[in-house]
């Protein structure tokens, strides 16, 4: 199973998810600014990579509890030059938990025993949802508190640099031009969100042009 939010690095993951295994996809939108096109995004690329066995779930605690840019709409989505090495106001307190579990109890139903998930600990926002201490914490409650205790939380991209995410989704045929990472528009890419700047650089840097249209891209230095 792979956990698809639509974005460049989940995209690639479940590519090799799809390319290795039967592949089911899990997708969580959770009231996030841009969760219609995420939505969208998840079902194209899983028509794509020829996924069939989906499930699309909606969080409903997540904006009930608020606290991020991406979930209230009174907290700005900042542009990149105004993020320091803080954690960012993008951050989600404590999501990817959510996911996690929601992942676990659907593999567990369906007898999966891998769950991917496209984590970047290098060149993201600087989440503490996307260190590798975390899922291998998160692991030992899966073993400790499910039936065969046998699922393991995957994270093949986690030390990948950006720039090698899109070159080896581009050698896996990840279909890049179905994706979404803007945080903050739904009819284009804004350009100057942070996930917008993370992926330019990294499209950039491998020396290949994103598929996808932007409203700006100033910020790609
Ligand atoms: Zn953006």
């Amino acid at each position: 199973m792979v956990l698809l939010s639509g974005g460049m690095d989940s995209c690639v993951c479940a590519a090799l998810a799809a390319r290795d295994f039967a592949a089911a996809a899990l997708h969580v939108s959770y009231g996030q600014r841009t969760e219609d096109r995420e939505r969208r995004s998840f079902l194209a690329i899983c028509g794509r990579l020829n996924i069939r066995d989906t499930l699309l779930v909606r969080n409903e605690s997540l904006r009930a509890i608020g606290g991020s840019a991406l979930t209230d709409e009174n907290l700005a989505v900042p542009t990149s030059q105004a993020i320091d090495d803080t954690v960012p106001v993008t951050y989600v307190p404590f999501r990817n938990a959510h996911f996690l579990a929601v992942a676990v109890s659907w593999a567990e139903v369906l007898g999966a025993e891998k769950v991917y998930i496209g984590a970047v600990e290098q060149d993201s926002s600087g989440y503490p949802d996307c260190r590798p201490a975390y899922y291998n914490a998160f692991n030992q409650v899966i073993k400790a508190g499910t039936k065969e205790g046998t699922i393991e939380i995957v994270t093949p991209l986690i030390h990948l640099r950006k720039a090698e995410i899109v070159t080896l989704g581009l050698e896996l045929g990840a279909p890049f031009d179905l994706t979404w990472s803007c945080y903050s528009r739904q009819d284009q890419a804004c350009g100057v969100c942070d996930s917008c700047v993370l992926r330019l650089r990294a499209f950039a840097a491998a020396g290949i042009a994103d598929p996808i249209p932007y409203a700006t891209m100033d910020q790609i230095v």
